[in-house]
């Protein structure tokens, strides 16, 4: 039996998770919101994680109903992320491993995503594909590393519809990409955007500044609708990420598709790589909110998983780095 705590800040996610033997024990997260039109910037997202970072250890615990001294490992997101929200999370992992006296483990926070979608799904060997506001990856598992077939050659696709979001002044509460996919269900008239996949890869850099440039004046002369904007946005980038995705499983032969990050709990996008996963007679996995989007769990969880395998970080390399890609880490925990 092992215990495992993750604590996850790479982003305006603060989250705590508890796990025990692939059981989550608890889960709490506390969001930064900012104001519509706003964007969260470092340090004030760090200032937020500090702020609430306690609270939630404290929430996790009595969620979990267990003691410090019960836990086995202390997990914490070591990157990618933003450099102060890293920080300022993983300086609380550090201090409470020394005060409990318990081993630490640095997850990467993509793999993270999935090990967690493979546990809450049971998706054993899936193409991956990893959407969120800092990431855009399609991954498969070979010989001991995670992969990765294609991704966004400049900003995520998550990214690409949240400063969308801010062009429209959309609440982020939730968040951005919730308020966008709700907007795009009552679209009806497409408008064509520029398609930008480049062999394995996508863009969207030069897609949201046709659209940002564009959107204020077909708004105001009343040819497109704030929503039929939306709709035309998802339907295109979606399209880009079902394309690459359904290209890496024909590549690997591969049965399983499996969405995680932030922009997979988006109905939408499931919907579209459902139907390419059914004319491959293959199956689509996905998560909800509570573990699509970052969450303490999921560096738990992969932590779990590298602890078992036997691996633990010596307290002077617990560092974060801001640049940590899916594919440099070695992984020892599958067959
Ligand atoms: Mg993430």
């Amino acid at each position: 039996m092992v215990i495992a705590i993750g604590f996850e800040g790479s982003a305006n996610k603060l989250g705590i998770g508890i796990i025990q033997d692939g059981v989550v024990l608890s889960n709490p997260r506390h969001t930064y919101i900012t104001p519509p039109g706003e964007g969260f910037l470092p340090r004030d997202t760090a200032k937020h994680h500090r702020e609430h970072v306690l609270q939630v250890l404290q929430q996790a615990l009595d969620e979990a109903k267990i003691n410090p001294q019960q836990i086995d490992v202390v997990c914490y997101t070591k990157g990618p992320g933003m450099g102060a929200p890293l920080v300022s999370t993983a300086i609380v992992a550090r201090t409470v491993a020394q005060l409990w006296q318990k081993p630490i483990v640095a997850v990467n926070h993509c793999i993270g995503h999935i090990e967690m979608g493979r546990l809450i799904t049971g998706a054993k060997n899936p193409t991956v594909l990893y959407v969120s506001g800092g990431n855009t990856q399609v991954i498969a598992y070979s010989h001991r590393r995670y992969r990765i077939f294609g991704e966004t050659i400049d900003i995520a696709v998550g990214n690409c519809l949240d400063r969308f979001a801010r062009v429209l002044k959309l609440s982020n509460d939730p968040s951005p990409g919730y308020n966008i996919e709700q907007m795009a269900k009552r679209g009806k008239k497409f408008l064509e955007l520029p398609y930008a996949v480049k062999g394995m890869d996508v863009s969207f850099s030069g897609l949201l500044s046709y659209i940002e440039e564009r959107a204020p004046q077909l708004i105001k002369a009343g040819e497109y609708t704030p929503e039929d904007l939306c709709f035309s946005l998802q339907e295109t980038v979606f399209a880009m990420l079902v394309e690459i995705t359904e290209r890496a499983m024909a590549h690997c032969r591969s049965e399983e598709v499996l969405i995680v990050g932030g922009v997979g709990c988006n109905k939408r996008l499931q919907d579209m790589m459902e139907k390419m996963a059914e004319e491959r007679e293959a199956i689509l996995y996905a998560t909800d909110q509570s573990f699509c989007i970052d969450n303490g769990a999921m560096i738990a969880q992969a932590g779990w998983e590298m602890f078992k395998a036997g691996q633990t970080t010596p307290l002077n390399e617990t560092s974060c780095t801001q640049r940590f890609r899916t594919d440099e880490v070695e992984v020892t925990w599958r067959k």
